[in-house]
């Protein structure tokens, strides 16, 4: 056994077996492979608007105080968010961005005696926090491409003592109805703690209310996570957030860092919550860039999985990967999802009308020539 090894059988069990999360490919290191060069990257769900004004200038009039600590109870976002969504400060939880939510959960919840469920074709932070614990990852097949919610539930034992759902899911962008999961989460024992995964709901169709908060006041054991990457396009300074009831939240705040938000982020994501111009735009112009892609992959015989997110996975069948690279070689980086145990589709970001024009052209292009 040389060193390396040595130090790799001294890491726990779970983390030994743990494969990391792939993130997007960088625009930078596309940049550097192709030389320069225009460069869109429908890759990692990100607002194609970039953040808002007023997240800009809360920004800027920060900057002078950075020699200082932010302030670790994040006490002026909570309450905006306290106010917003009509809960209690302490049944929020701040992370750095909605992943750390996810790992604080397993941290404060889970040990290797115990069962984490979540769904196939599940968002792939789950299994990563779930393993990193040590604890066993129960997974439920997929029904159309979404969570099969008996299925889950069938799989619910003495061990059990997590649940994972993303509504709607990424990367399928499936949608689950307000009923079915709350009959659902009352259906789950009171010794599961259900994690219900919003990152993507400011996009979801108000045709469709999500109302996840009333349950809080039934359910102690639920857990609502949200973000500020996506619709409000602060995804490079990372912010997201966990409501629950106070006694969960007391106990996410005992294993989180005292500072995992910085003073940049805290005074943006306070500015963009009073942005609702910005919010409004992102959605619109998600809505209207999600009917171009669609009615592109019509037109190209392309069939898609019909999505409540900010992407959309379009099928590729054999060609998933080669279709990938020949749009990296474009300039074009979207995102494969072979890990999803989904080889044959890619998952589109939705972009600017330009950015969608410019992939559904390249997207012709290549499968004229496959
Ligand atoms: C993007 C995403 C998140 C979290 O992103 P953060 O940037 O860490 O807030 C969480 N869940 C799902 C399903 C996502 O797609």
């Amino acid at each position: 056994m040389d060193n390396k090894d040595k130090v790799y059988n001294l890491a726990v069990a779970g983390v030994q077996q743990l494969i990391p999360y792939k993130p997007g490919k960088p625009i930078e290191e596309l940049e550097r492979e192709l030389g320069l060069g225009r460069i869109i990257k429908l890759a990692s769900n990100e607002n194609p608007l970039g953040p808002g004004k007023k997240a800009l200038a809360a920004i800027q009039a920060i900057l002078p105080e950075l020699a200082l600590y932010p302030d670790g109870s994040g006490f002026l976002l909570k309450q905006a968010l306290a106010k917003k969504y009509a809960v209690d400060v302490d049944q929020i939880t701040l992370g750095n961005g909605s992943n750390e939510i996810l790992e604080l959960v397993a941290r404060a919840f889970l040990t290797p005696e115990l069962e984490v469920i979540f769904s196939q074709h599940a968002f792939a932070v789950y299994p990563i926090v779930t393993q990193a614990a040590g604890a066993t990852a129960v997974v439920a097949p997929a029904l159309n491409y979404g969570h099969d919610l008996d299925a889950m539930l069938e799989r619910v034992s003495e061990k059990t003592r997590l649940v994972f759902i993303a509504n709607p899911n990424n990367p399928t962008g499936t949608l689950l109805s307000q009923a079915s999961l709350e009959r659902f989460i009352s259906a789950l024992p009171d010794t599961v703690v259900c994690v219900l995964d919003e990152a993507y709901f400011e996009f979801v169709s108000s045709a469709e209310p999500i109302n996840s908060i009333d349950w809080l006041k039934r359910y102690p054991n639920l857990l609502i996570t949200r973000t500020f990457s996506k619709a409000y396009g602060l995804a490079g300074l990372r912010m997201g957030y966990g409501l629950s009831s106070p006694e969960l939240a007391n106990i996410l705040n005992r294993v989180r860092q005292p500072f995992n938000n910085n003073m940049l982020v805290l005074a943006a994501a306070e500015a963009a919550l009073t942005d609702e111009e910005h919010l409004q735009q992102t959605v619109a112009v998600n809505a209207q860039g999600m009917q171009q892609l669609t009615e592109g992959f019509k037109n190209l015989g392309l069939e898609w999985i019909p999505s409540a997110g900010n992407f959309v996975l379009v099928d590729l069948k054999q060609e998933g990967l080669p279709v990938y690279e020949a749009l990296l070689r474009k300039g074009i980086i979207v995102r494969p999802v072979g890990v999803y145990e989904l080889p044959d589709h890619l998952r589109i970001s939705i972009g600017t009308k330009e950015e969608n024009q410019l992939f559904l052209e390249a997207l012709t292009d290549i499968l004229a020539n496959v």
